[in-house]
């Protein structure tokens, strides 16, 4: 997607070697035009699978999977990772292993947001090493619904988690893949 590419080279900042920071328009302040485009984009790559829900994990992957709900006219379930009072006992769980945190940490979707009845498109900022697609995906397996995809804003390809995931037959899509990144470049596939 041209457009999220030029945004990326204009406004991405890259940290050491495998960090990108794009806290102007996806991770902090969030750009609502280049959202809408985005829920568009996968939408029209989505066609025709029948999808009934978008899941993403907090709070990053909330977005742009509201902008893709909102097309497809679905709702969004986000998994939590944190639980309280009013947090529903009866929850699906994994554990994933955060890139950013660098430590595993729990993930949670109530049991009655996500049934056997769904075909769920999991939506997510980013994709690195692979590990909150996969435990997302695994919540779906556990519910028994279909699983339609992942869609990816932006992947980075050099970690190798969009390969691992689509060598498991997960079908990815990611607007912006970058393949090579330094503090002064970035380069696409
Ligand atoms: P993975 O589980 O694929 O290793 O990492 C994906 C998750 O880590 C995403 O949900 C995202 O929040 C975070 N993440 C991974 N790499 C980056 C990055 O370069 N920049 C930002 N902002 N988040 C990242």
């Amino acid at each position: 997607m041209e457009e999220l590419k030029t945004k990326i080279r204009q406004e991405g900042i890259v940290i050491g070697n495998d960090v990108l920071k794009v806290d102007s328009f996806l991770n902090h302040q969030i750009d609502p035009k280049l959202m809408k485009a985005i829920g568009r984009e996968f939408a029209k790559r989505f066609e025709g699978c029948l999808i009934t829900k978008i899941l993403t994990v907090e709070s990053s992957g909330i977005a742009p999977a509201m902008s893709v709900a909102h097309e497809l006219s679905v709702p969004v379930v986000y998994a939590k990772k944190t639980s309280s009072r009013i947090t529903d006992a009866d929850v699906y769980e994994s554990n994933v292993f955060s890139f950013t945190k660098n430590k595993k940490y729990k993930i949670r979707v109530s049991r009655k947001f996500i049934t056997k009845d769904d075909c769920v498109l999991i939506i997510d900022d980013f994709l690195a090493n692979g590990q909150a697609i996969l435990g997302l995906y695994e919540i779906i397996t556990k519910s028994g619904a279909s699983f339609a995809g992942a869609g990816i804003v932006i992947e980075k390809g050099f970690q190798g988690g969009g390969d691992m995931l689509r060598k498991m037959g997960i079908r990815v899509e990611s607007l912006a893949i970058v393949e090579n990144m330094s503090e002064t470049k970035i380069l696409f596939k």
